[in-house]
């Protein structure tokens, strides 16, 4: 489907970790020192990130992507209390 997500441009791009931190889905994790979108079903494309993006990286696009799953988002939420954040994000 169509939707707004999150897009990074990784010209601009610091690696600041802002939107990692803001993220309240947390969909975007830094992966070899860059931002990166855990699982497209995390992001609800609301963009709280894009706000705190110092460089303009962070940007929210029409993109076709699979839909938000608040079910899918409250399970990782749920096993990342109980485990460490680094089991959940792989790097492509
Ligand atoms: S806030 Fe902007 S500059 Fe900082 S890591 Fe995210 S995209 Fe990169």
């Amino acid at each position: 489907m169509i939707r707004n997500i999150i897009h990074i441009d990784y010209d601009l791009c610091e690696a600041c970790g802002r939107c990692v931190e803001v993220c309240p889905n947390q969909a975007l994790q830094l992966v070899g020192n860059k931002p990166a979108l855990v699982d497209p079903v995390l992001c609800d494309g609301s963009g709280k990130c894009v706000s705190q993006c110092p460089n303009g990286a962070a940007t929210v696009q029409l993109t076709d992507a699979k839909p938000f799953d608040a079910e899918i988002l409250k399970l990782r939420q749920r096993l990342l209390s109980i485990f460490p954040l680094s089991l959940f994000v792989s790097e492509k």
